[in-house]
């Protein structure tokens, strides 16, 4: 038996101003071939589960590509058709079955359906193809995705550290029905509702009810898989947002009623997934009341790992303008200031213009730097490989970084975007993040990871930047009206 195993991810912001050139992937990782095998065996994704199943069901192992990109704006023609042809080849030459690891919400110049294009065109050329999926908790599910592929799933975690576990639940679902013993049936169903990242986190309400929800369906006989995705509100397309796929064994009927139970209690929740704004001066200075660290402080509308720019600096600003002390920032996106600071080297003072770099039209800002002076305190290569539990065992490409200290404030920057989801983002430049009073974080969800276990305090700090929980400053284009928050949704 051949076993056709890939990764193609990206989550599309439609309001982010960088393009998904073939480049950003090539910069996260872009493996083709042995080399992609090589990258994911043994690692906690969906890859290195599916790897493992093949293995053990002593299949012969395609590795097309495995390639992933930072979040950002639509995906580059090119580098679509990069993704999908090493896939696409590699069923042409014939496969038994395919284990894709993908995400779910990617628009591309070519199709605001990357995934559903993807596996379209996949059965395009073999029809009968058993094809198992895994899809991103901030997956935008469509119909193209359900009606090409034979069993799903998604990430019942965010932040996302059941990667592993969901590829070999739906992987292992592929191979028993290779081997005759189920027949897998798909039900899926959206809502008209666009949910803010910030309110999806899976410890917290309203995610945490959808979830058991669906844990509880598993418990059930005769139920393969059930996912409620929170969905990808910043992809402005159709189909964005809520929605329930079920997977049972043959039973259409019993896969209808727990998706349609599911949504229900998805819809009866929407005003929960509404994020409530705060003043960023005043949260400033609760803040600085707080006397245990460490504080997690997050810049979440200039979080990279949804698509932002990542160089934003009104937050950082306030900060230094109140006056907080022993701060570490993870991380600021500058690659010419880290290049300003190699010339400078260790240990000297430099004055740059921090931040900034990046307009977003779409929310009708432009870059603003921020003018600093501060000591060249690490240069390092930002490489490392990841030991929390999100992302574990792969290696992160930071891309030329460095540590400028500005008073008691010490400012990792990156020349790649990264989201700080781990401590390694401090520990790899020497910072020890629990030994700090305030952690100022890019991230909304995601730093639960790895920083959750040592912070003392969370507050969420609503600056600029095109991750915006602020519906008001996007204008949306294509995602279906009515559609809550956007147009107000009264009946029951
Ligand atoms: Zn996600």
């Amino acid at each position: 038996m051949r076993i056709l195993v890939a990764m193609m991810k990206h989550e599309t912001n439609t309001f982010s101003p960088i393009a998904a050139d073939w480049k950003r992937f090539e910069d996260w990782s872009a493996y083709l071939g042995a080399d992609a095998l090589k990258a994911y065996e043994g690692t906690a994704m969906p890859m290195g589960a599916y790897i493992e199943l093949a293995k053990s069901a002593g299949a012969e192992i395609i590795t097309p590509i495995a390639a992933e990109a930072m979040p950002s704006g639509l995906v580059t023609a090119e580098a679509y058709n990069n993704l999908i042809n090493p896939i696409l080849d590699a069923v042409r030459e014939g496969v038994d079955a395919a284990m894709l690891d993908l995400h779910g919400a990617m628009v591309s110049e070519l199709t605001p359906d990357g995934e559903g294009t993807l596996l379209e065109k996949i059965r395009e050329i073999d029809p009968d193809l058993p094809i198992a999926v895994t899809l991103d908790l901030h997956c935008n599910l469509t119909e193209k995705m359900v009606n090409n592929c034979t069993t799903l799933i998604g990430y019942k975690t965010y932040p996302h550290v059941d990667m592993y576990e969901v590829g070999k639940q739906i992987g292992q679902s592929l191979l028993d029905t290779i081997a005759g013993h189920i027949k897998p049936v798909m039900s899926w169903g959206n809502i008209p509702l666009i949910s803010q990242t910030l309110c999806q986190g899976t410890d917290d309400e309203p995610m945490a009810t959808l979830i058991r929800l669906c844990r509880e369906a598993e418990e059930e006989p005769g139920v393969i898989a059930a996912t409620a995705f929170g969905g990808f509100a910043l992809a402005d397309i159709k189909d964005s947002g809520n929605s329930v796929i079920i997977v049972t064994d043959g039973d259409k009927q019993k896969a209808d009623e727990i998706r349609d139970r599911i949504l229900a209690k998805a819809w009866a929740l929407r005003e929960d997934f509404v994020y409530k704004h705060t003043d960023l001066e005043e949260r400033v200075s609760e803040a600085k009341k707080i006397e245990e660290g460490p504080v997690i402080l997050l810049d979440h509308a200039d979080n990279c790992g949804s698509g932002a720019t990542q160089d934003v600096m009104t937050v950082i600003a306030e900060i230094l303008r109140q006056d907080l002390q022993d701060v570490a920032v993870g991380a600021v996106w500058d690659p010419e200031a880290v290049q300003l600071m190699q010339k400078a080297g260790i240990g000297n003072e430099v004055s740059l213009k921090l931040g900034g770099k990046t307009d977003m039209p779409s929310i009708d800002e432009v870059g603003e730097p921020l003018f600093l002076t501060g000591k060249v305190k690490v240069l390092t290569n930002g490489e490392w490989i990841v030991r929390g539990p999100m992302y574990t065992g792969v290696k992160v490409f930071m891309g030329p970084t460095a540590v400028l200290e500005v008073g008691s404030m010490e400012i990792v920057i990156v020349s790649n975007h990264h989201e700080p989801w781990d401590t390694g983002v401090f520990t790899s430049v020497g910072i020890q993040p629990e030994h700090k009073r305030y952690l100022v974080l890019k991230s909304r969800i995601h730093y639960r990871a790895g920083f959750a276990p040592l912070a003392k305090h969370t507050m969420t700090l609503d600056g600029k930047g095109v991750t915006t929980s602020d519906n008001n400053l996007l204008e949306y284009k294509n995602v279906r009206r009515p559609v809550y928050p956007l147009d107000l949704i009264n009946e029951a």
